[in-house]
């Protein structure tokens, strides 16, 4: 699993005088079959130039006994970033498909890993009882588990009666006073972890009586970000937790999406504080007033932008109608609203339900939410 701060990181490198390899390749069972996937990557490095391919023969070795000896570990795609001469060696799994593509430059291709951090969201998941609490991290169809609490304070609960029953009432005040102090320290190293990974989604697991306690102490920061509850066995593996969380993700984006788009037109329709179309977005985003881009997964439109301000828009003109400069064609006007978006803070959000994505595309593909 790989974070933004790895991937800004990689971004950095640059090398003066030899070059990196990065590789995407898509390794699923079906490519694994008959070994379809090695093919693949020995014509991508076939299409380099000769120059390229001798100078990075000693990579290419590498990558290629890698993708025959280490298979079994494979996930659904695979990106590899090479460079020998430095001592750069980077490999993720991913269990999303990546488009094929081998890229040698003086820097690491960072293009694919981007996309995945913005069309795709984090989900913590918060596996708790009166006792224990686990933490889960879910991005990419991957989880990674992050620590686990456990309160040995916290005493049992016996059953007693007769002579105990007048203690009884004390007894369960002193449990519910170290389940408070459990879930409370839970509460705490859980919103840390969530700012931390900038978490903005949650799935809470458990007893429904250690929820609810939960649930009472909550603060509101953390709460508002819950998008399901559910139940897991405390000791389930990471495995079953994902097979289960998985599902209510799935659901949760797709009910997310429909009502996105659905507020999208109807507010757009109604002039209150959202617009549809490429050049009312592109208009607002110059006033940085976008406080969400809502966008058409892999839809285009093209236009022109100008090459001195930045001004762009699908209007055939030769001049800036901001600067007077000239202005250049490009074929994805989307690509340039999003790194403006990008560039201030506002949200992302990529409408792949395939209805919604059709309802939108009606609408030019494109809409955002405003700030005032
Ligand atoms: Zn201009």
């Amino acid at each position: 699993m790989f974070e933004r701060k790895d991937v800004e990181k990689l971004e950095k490198f640059s090398f003066t005088d030899s070059y990196v390899v990065s590789l995407f390749l898509n390794v699923s069972p079906q490519e694994r079959k008959k070994q379809a996937y090695l093919s693949k990557f020995k014509s991508l490095v076939k299409a380099l130039s000769e120059e390229k391919y001798t100078r990075c023969k000693e990579d290419f070795d590498k990558i290629e006994s890698f993708l025959q000896t280490e298979r079994e570990s494979f996930k659904r795609s695979l990106v590899i970033y090479s460079s020998s001469k430095n001592n750069l060696w980077l490999r993720y799994d991913l269990n999303v498909d990546l488009k094929d593509e081998l890229i040698v430059d003086k820097t690491p291709y960072t293009t694919p890993l981007f996309d995945l951090l913005d069309n795709y969201q984090k989900y913590g998941v918060l596996l708790v009882d009166k006792r224990t609490a686990r933490v889960f991290l879910v991005f990419l169809g991957d989880i990674e588990e992050y620590g686990m609490l456990h309160h040995e304070d916290v005493p049992g609960k016996h059953k007693k009666g007769g002579w105990f029953a007048l203690a009884e009432k004390r007894y369960e005040r002193h449990i519910d006073y170290h389940v408070k102090i459990h879930l409370k320290d839970v509460l705490d190293k859980f919103g840390d972890f969530l700012k931390d990974k900038d978490i903005r989604r949650l799935i809470i697991a458990g007893p429904d009586e250690a929820i609810s306690e939960l649930m009472d102490i909550i603060p509101a920061e953390i709460e508002q970000k819950i998008v399901a509850r559910t139940y897991i066995e405390k000791y389930a593996s990471k495995e079953e937790v994902l097979e289960k969380v998985l599902p209510i993700i799935e659901e949760y984006e797709k009910s997310k999406e429909s009502k996105t788009v659905s507020e999208l037109i109807t507010r757009s329709l109604k002039n209150d504080n959202a617009v549809l179309g490429v050049d009312d977005v592109l208009k607002y985003l110059r006033d940085k007033r976008v406080m969400k881009l809502v966008v058409a997964k892999d839809y285009k439109v093209d236009g022109f932008v100008c090459a001195n301000c930045g001004f762009a828009t699908t209007q055939p003109v030769e001049c800036c109608m901001e600067c007077g400069h000239c202005v250049i064609k490009i074929d994805n006007l989307f690509e340039k609203a999003t790194q403006m978006a990008v560039e201030q803070a506002a949200l992302i959000e990529v409408v792949k339900d395939e209805t919604d994505r059709a309802r939108l595309i009606q609408y030019g593909g494109i809409g955002a939410f405003l700030r005032f």
